[in-house]
């Protein structure tokens, strides 16, 4: 009889990181018999709140909804405009919109593919309200530029850290330098809730309204303020939104919270093993992150040019699915997706940098859930499919 030989296992992109103690702890809330926003989701925002070393922490159920509220909090309407990049999540953009303001894109730095610090300046005009820079992969921009520009301009400065909740720079962590920076707990996100997002922001007052209108605009506040003890129990101050966390995801998220550091060790490690396995393939690694820096490691992308890799950038991901390795793109160039690119007017070559890394770039498979079996599978089908 042959020996059968069982075909490993396919390597996923993006593992969650999901443990005994995130288990126990939902199955805990389950027979609490409260499912929704309490106590848990409390404590996941006090603990967040503490881990950033911010006074406020609002958690809702995305980070399109933590943008959302964020820009809205921030006065940002119709007419407006808010500064972003093209190279990032459609969330980003999307939720401009969604408030009535105009998204208006700048180009990102080839090296570090983040939002150009000049290039958003450039593109500041009358209307301009807010600037929204990501940080990509888990890079952190360039804190305190953003931070002179905003404040030099008189704009508000939200920014999107969902690849970047370990991040720091120049003394400061992302989450403290912005007016508002949202965070996201999706599925594959460095810190997980499955669906999940976080606000953080030194402002007590906008806190409270953020915490409003993610749950219907109701407030128990006005109605303690205006009304007797015999009152109703809420007033709804405006029409709200549905964007509440529930004590299901925060009891992910305090067990994943708990394990941050092991976690981002952990993709360090895989990160490290990439780098030092890929310096003589011909594809372009990440920057190395500079001095003074905290790289959240969230993303390991690798630019593909096939004038050297003699292999497109889609037939790699091709072959590499075909060895059983699970890759992403980060991102196709926002402005050339349909919507925009009608609505805007956007044609090829409008940020050629954002447009020759969306040409260029895959991820490879990242999580703290990964082996180092399998770092070594995705590191010997990238040697099998390139030169
Ligand atoms: C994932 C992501 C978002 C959206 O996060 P959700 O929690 O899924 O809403 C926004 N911006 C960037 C850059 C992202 O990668």
């Amino acid at each position: 009889m042959a020996a059968s030989v069982e075909a490993p296992a396919f390597v996923e992109f993006a593992k969650p990181a999901i443990s005994s103690g995130e288990i126990d702890e939902v199955v805990a809330v389950l027979e609490s018999g409260w499912l929704t926003t309490g106590p848990r989701v409390h404590a996941f925002e006090a603990a967040f709140a503490d881990y950033i070393g911010v006074p406020h922490a609002v958690a809702v159920n995305s980070c399109t909804a933590a943008l959302h509220l964020s820009l809205l909090a921030a006065g940002v309407g119709p007419g407006d405009e808010v500064v972003t990049t093209p190279l990032t999540f459609c969330a980003t953009a999307n939720v401009i919109v969604h408030t009535g303001a105009t998204p208006v894109f700048a180009d990102v730095d080839q090296a570090t593919m983040n939002l150009d610090p000049d290039l958003a300046d450039a593109a500041i005009t009358p209307r301009t309200r807010a600037i929204v820079p990501v940080h990509f992969a888990g890079r952190p921009v360039d804190l305190r530029a953003f931070r002179r520009l905003a404040d030099a301009r008189g704009l508000a400065l939200i920014e999107d850290a969902a690849h970047c909740i370990e991040g720091a720079a120049d003394g400061r962590k992302v989450g403290t330098n912005a007016d508002f920076t949202c965070f996201s707990f999706y599925a594959t996100k460095n810190v997980t809730t499955g669906e999940g997002g976080m606000v953080t922001t030194a402002s007590g007052e906008a806190a409270d309204w953020i915490r409003v209108a993610a749950l219907h605009g109701m407030s128990r506040d006005a109605w303690r303020r205006y009304s007797s003890a015999a009152g109703p129990l809420y007033q709804v101050v405006l029409p709200g939104y549905k964007y509440n966390m529930m004590d299901l995801q925060a009891a992910i998220g305090l067990h994943q919270l708990a394990r941050i550091d092991a976690l981002a060790a952990r993709r360090r490690a895989i990160w490290d093993r990439y780098d030092a396995a890929l310096a003589d393939l011909p594809v372009t690694r990440p920057a190395p992150a500079g001095p003074q820096t905290v790289h959240a490691r969230h993303l390991y992308t690798v630019l593909v040019d096939e004038s050297v890799a003699l292999v497109s950038r889609d037939r790699l991901r091709a072959a590499l699915k075909d060895r059983g390795i699970g890759t992403s793109v980060h991102f196709q160039a926002l402005h050339l997706e349909p919507y925009y690119a009608s609505r805007f007017g956007f044609a090829r070559g409008a940020f050629p940098n954002a447009e020759f890394i969306a040409n260029r770039t895959v991820s490879l498979p990242l999580s703290a859930a990964m082996t180092d079996d399998e770092a070594e599978r995705v590191i010997a089908a990238l040697r099998d499919v390139l030169p």
